[in-house]
């Protein structure tokens, strides 16, 4: 199992990998400077969570499970005007579904907005923090370049008493948004530009989901964060790269107020994937601008939408798993991800028959209005899976595609004269194929071997192709929506490009009339199958009793199979 007790009292086992952040936590234990591993999972409520957060969330309560800890749940919700309850809800429901838990251990960032207040207040009385009157663009235009010093601002000077009188008229709501900010008295010629006097607090009149109208200030991410770490107990405090240049501050907030533990930062990479984006303010833009059907759109890289894809959790977990912690950023290609959700798909999900393009097929030597039920595995990888009963009659349907009058070389499936296998059936042969004034082929009219009921012939012939069938009568209507990349370069937005002139036209095709086999009617969403020969597909929360939506989660090619093995000819 996964999920991590929230609270363990058993004795620490060793780690399942070993990476450089598991080496550490290894070695805190080992050495004492850790008795017990925690560690937290810190979202932004700005939008869903994607593949890249999976990540985050598998590492940090991956850790805090194997090293018998617990992870917390904390909300950084320190800017009020992005952030929104639809979003928080969200991401618990994500966070639960991929199969981990925090326990009681949920956290806001807000709830210590008064202490973060009293420890600003520290800072400042210790003449380590004083209230700036720049504008933002002037803190910009200070600040200086990586090769150049920044410039103290007139107001580094003022007196503690004078910055004390004005922080407290700032949360008083005296002052209108970006009039004044706190920041840290550091060094303006730091060599790390977010030692160059950062700031803590700024000014924002805005309505906050938690705390009301109580605050018109919010710490930064820099302020709140490491002493969120801290007052929780958080010992392994582990996020991305980017995070990396921050880490002296972190510390040096750490270091100079009194907070109750200490916590250290460290970082690994994101994950990217090919031909989508990780940015939820680009994955915002997709839903605003109307090019998906939403944060959970099945061609998005958030986890509703995978889920609604229908990749399983399971297959989530497996493929971060699979990507590992590294400290060098990359970007993955997601043919793997698909080949890992393939590969868990492969074994646990049932058989079902479908047919997307139907062509009539009548057997002529079959008694009208008879039905046999016939028996037909649920996973020919998985006998324990057992078998379910298809209805069989006279009339039915094939894929189109199954068909062919002229039959090319190497196409063995049905054509005229031809005997082919019908899954769990009969062996059938094509005897007249039927078109109408437009010589559109309309029906094909066969002959079955009553001999070979249940596929397989007394005699021992063997059809070189065995097809998927419906009864015509018994099959139920359905739409079926196929996906593809959402965007058609690898990298989107990589070269020149505007981002969006990028998306795949094609990401989405919807097929209608379409049909599935009559059990499928009552598959419940979240639940994938195969459609034998076709893919994995999933019903879609639009789905509906006589109004049946189906999403193909993957087609059964494995291009990263392919991928690997050219990977391997051209090394
Ligand atoms: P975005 O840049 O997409 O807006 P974010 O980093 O601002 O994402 P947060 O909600 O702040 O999103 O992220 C919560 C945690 O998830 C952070 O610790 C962050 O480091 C981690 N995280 C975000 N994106 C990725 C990613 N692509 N790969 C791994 N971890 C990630
Ligand atoms: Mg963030």
């Amino acid at each position: 199992m996964v999920s991590s007790a929230p609270v363990s009292t058993e004795t620490p086992s060793p780690p399942e990998r070993g990476d450089f952040i598991r080496e550490i936590v290894a070695a805190d234990l080992r050495e004492g400077r850790v008795q017990t591993v925690v560690t937290r999972f810190p979202p932004e409520p700005n939008g869903y969570l994607h593949i890249g957060h999976a990540k985050a969330i598998g590492l940090s309560f991956g850790i805090a499970g194997e090293f018998g800890g617990r992870c917390h749940l904390r909300f950084d919700d320190t800017n009020p005007t992005k952030e929104e309850q639809e979003y928080s809800d969200a991401i618990e429901a994500d966070i639960r579904w991929l199969g981990f838990d925090w326990g009681e251990h949920l956290y806001f960032a807000s709830d210590y907005f008064e202490q973060l207040y009293e420890w600003a207040v520290d800072l400042i009385e210790a003449g380590k923090a004083y209230v700036d009157d720049l504008s933002a663009d002037e803190i910009r235009g200070y600040r200086g370049t990586l090769t150049e010093p920044g410039r103290e601002s007139p107001w580094r000077g003022r007196s503690a008493a004078e910055s004390l009188d004005l922080f407290g008229r700032m949360r008083a709501g005296e002052f209108p948004n970006g009039a004044r900010v706190l920041r840290a008295r550091i060094d303006m010629a730091a060599p790390n530009i977010n030692l160059r006097d950062p700031v803590l607090y700024r000014i924002l009149h805005a309505e906050h989901p938690r705390t009301g109208d109580a605050w018109c200030i919010y710490p930064t991410y820099d302020f709140a964060h490491g002493q969120s770490d801290a007052i929780e107990g958080i010992t392994h405090s582990l996020c991305t790269l980017e995070f990396e240049p921050h880490r002296p501050l972190y510390d040096w907030l750490i270091d100079n107020l009194p907070v109750p533990s200490r916590p250290h930062q460290y970082e690994f990479a994101r994950l990217n994937l090919t031909h989508t984006v990780m940015s939820k303010r680009v994955l915002l833009r997709l839903v605003s601008e109307g090019h998906v059907r939403g944060w959970d759109d099945p061609r998005m890289p958030t986890l509703s939408g995978l889920r609604r894809r229908g990749f399983p959790a399971q297959g989530i977990r497996d493929f971060v798993t699979l990507v590992g912690v590294a400290k060098a950023d990359n970007v993955v290609e997601v043919e793997m991800l698909e080949h890992v959700v393939r590969d868990v798909l492969n074994r646990a999900a049932l058989r079902r028959f479908a047919v997307l393009d139907p062509l009539k097929v009548v057997i002529d030597d079959y008694p009208e209005g008879q039905v046999e039920e016939m028996e037909v595995p649920n996973n020919p990888e998985d006998p324990s899976a057992g078998s379910r009963r298809v209805p069989f009659s006279r009339e039915l349907w094939i894929e189109r595609d199954d068909f062919m009058e002229e039959p090319v070389r190497k196409f063995f499936r049905l054509a005229p004269g031809r005997e082919v296998r019908l899954r769990s059936a009969y062996f059938v042969t094509c005897r007249e194929v039927v078109k109408d004034a437009a010589g559109t082929i309309v029906e094909l009219r066969c002959t079955h071997d009553p001999a070979t009921r249940g596929g397989d012939a007394p005699d021992g012939r063997r059809p070189k192709a065995t097809l998927h069938w419906l009864s015509a009568a018994h099959a139920a209507p359905a739409e079926v929506r196929l996906y593809d990349h959402l965007f058609l370069s690898p990298h989107p937005g990589a070269g020149d490009n505007e981002l969006f002139d990028d998306l795949n036209p094609d990401s989405e095709t919807v097929l209608r009339g379409c049909l599935v086999e009559p059990s499928l009617a009552g598959l419940p969403v979240g639940e994938t199958v195969q459609f034998e020969r076709l893919g994995y597909f999933c019903p879609d929360p639009d789905s509906a009793p006589g109004a049946l939506v189906f999403n193909r989660a993957l087609t059964l090619r494995d291009t990263w199979a392919k991928l690997q093995a050219q990977g391997r000819q051209d090394a």
